[in-house]
């Protein structure tokens, strides 16, 4: 298989954690979470996990050339040799130029960014019935992928998935982040895929896009 290195970009609740697992299941890439990797340069003490942690402390965003260069370091492992899939990363138009940038002068192109699109009605609903697994990281929906009985006491929903939280978030996906698609469609890797519908289809649906 050739190396596949993507981004998976999409409204909060559009089904971007739940894809992302299977996709790495698929095409045996690692899954970078600018989030997770933040958290686990500091714990690694890296140079720029130190620099993160300081921005971190002191309550913070920690500068998007911070982020870039851990994106950098962490793309450049082996296991990435085969490709990855960055989410969460670009939120931005500046960021994605800037990333862009940082990739070229490295030798890595992107393959693909898929776009998850979903409408925002849907996304309230997503996110309020959502539902994590602290054990194993899964993602489940109280209605579209119900828990299993026995794990229902240690699962997690987080602070900002109510309904007034959700619609902030997705308003300031359209103002901030919306605009990052032209940017990727003038580059000619935008894919964009129809994430209403069962995970397995929407699953298929961005196979046969990457495939095509
Ligand atoms: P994101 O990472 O984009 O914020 P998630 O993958 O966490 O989104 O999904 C948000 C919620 O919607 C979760 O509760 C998940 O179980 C549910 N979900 C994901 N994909 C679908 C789908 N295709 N149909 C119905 N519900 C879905």
């Amino acid at each position: 298989m050739r190396p596949m290195r993507m981004i998976l970009v999409g409204p909060p609740g559009a089904g971007k954690g739940t894809q992302a697992a299977r996709l790495i299941e698929t095409y045996k890439i690692p899954h970078i979470s600018s989030g997770d990797m933040l958290r686990a340069a500091v714990k690694e003490g890296t140079e720029l996990g130190i620099a993160a942690d300081g921005f971190m402390k002191a309550g913070r965003l920690v500068p998007d050339d911070v982020v870039i260069g851990m994106i950098l370091e962490r793309v450049a492992k082996p296991d990435a040799a085969k490709g990855f899939m960055l989410d969460g990363f670009p939120r931005t138009q500046p960021q994605a130029q800037a990333l862009d940038d940082a990739m070229t002068r490295a030798g890595f192109d992107l393959d693909a960014v898929v776009l998850l699109e979903v409408p925002d009605q849907l996304l309230e609903e997503r996110a309020v019935g959502r539902r994590t697994d602290p054990v194993t990281g899964k993602i489940y929906h109280l209605k579209y992928n119900p828990p299993p009985a026995e794990i229902a006491d240690r699962l997690q929903h987080r602070k900002d998935d109510t309904i007034e939280a959700v619609t902030t978030r997705v308003q300031k996906y359209h103002s901030e982040t919306a605009p990052i698609v032209p940017f990727y469609m003038a580059k000619g890797i935008l894919k964009r895929v129809d994430g209403v519908g069962d995970p397995d289809e929407v699953t298929k649906r961005i196979t046969s896009v990457l495939n095509s």
